[in-house]
């Protein structure tokens, strides 16, 4: 039974890994929804035609993260392609790992411009879109809880920004009958992680399951939050992830 019938997502980087997986679940809740892709146009293309077989609407948005204009943009883009907003779903990050001496100050802009202004703008440029009922959607990262080794200084930094923006959020959206909460995967088996990359043995020890995630399992709790039951969950940190915080 759909549960999202005549609700529109956009999910931001929409076209691989997490967020291609989410996208296709909302759709399967119910959902019409719009993706934001920079690079591969011919996966988002793919994951769009996915969604259109299971008869719901979906629109590929060419829009990088990175740039405050397309960033914010891209919520203005969807509402006028499908008509509404009730869902964002901010899952485009850069997974930029390494140890603090080999960090320039273009990756951390890069990274704090992706990661962290990035996401503020969309969710700024959706809360005012939003009506009761909105969902704010968040992916953080199992680092945000504990750190297990070096070279997450840069990455932690930005993806713990966003714990704050999604408590603040809360707060600020509570009366308007929008939420807001983050999903902290742990070890998930994508391009930019692969469950066969040369730190996976660790990542997968790490966890309490001793395996690395799919993305079908993040974007399950994903599709939670997004449905009517979550109603009464906002300011949440959501940990999908094995155990790694265990
Ligand atoms: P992938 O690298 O597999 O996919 C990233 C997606 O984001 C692609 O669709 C990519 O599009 C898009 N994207 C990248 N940069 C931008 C940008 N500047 N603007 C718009 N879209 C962009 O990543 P994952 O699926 O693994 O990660 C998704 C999220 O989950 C990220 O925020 C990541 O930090 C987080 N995460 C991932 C974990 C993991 O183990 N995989 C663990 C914890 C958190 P394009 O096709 O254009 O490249």
């Amino acid at each position: 039974q759909a549960t999202m019938n005549g609700t529109v997502a956009l999910v931001t980087g929409g076209s691989r890994g997490i967020g291609a997986a989410t996208a296709v679940r909302l759709a399967r809740e119910g959902a019409d929804v719009a993706l934001t892709y920079v690079r591969d146009k011919e996966a988002a293309c793919d994951v769009v035609d996915r969604i259109r077989a299971l008869g719901r609407r979906a629109l590929a948005l060419r829009a990088d993260s990175a740039d405050a204009e397309e960033a914010a943009g891209a919520v203005e883009r969807a509402v006028a392609g499908l008509g509404r907003l009730d869902v964002l779903v901010n899952n485009a990050g850069v997974g930029l790992l390494g140890p603090l001496d080999s960090l320039s100050l273009a990756d951390v802009d890069r990274v704090l411009a992706v990661n962290v202004r990035g996401v503020f703008l969309a969710s700024q440029a959706a809360a005012s879109r939003m009506e009761r009922g909105g969902r704010i959607i968040t992916i953080g990262t199992c680092m945000t809880q504990r750190v297990p080794g070096p070279g997450g200084t840069l990455y932690a930094t930005g993806k713990s920004a966003l714990v704050g923006l999604t408590k603040a959020l809360a707060r600020e959206l509570g009366e308007r009958g929008i939420t807001a909460n983050i999903v902290h995967p742990g070890p998930i088996d994508t391009d930019m992680n692969p469950a066969d990359g040369p730190y996976a043995g660790g990542q997968a020890a790490m966890t309490a399951v001793g395996r690395f995630g799919t993305v079908e399992e993040v974007a399950s709790a994903v599709a939670y939050l997004a449905g009517a039951e979550a109603s009464y969950v906002t300011g949440a940190e959501f940990s999908v992830d094995g155990g790694h915080a265990a």
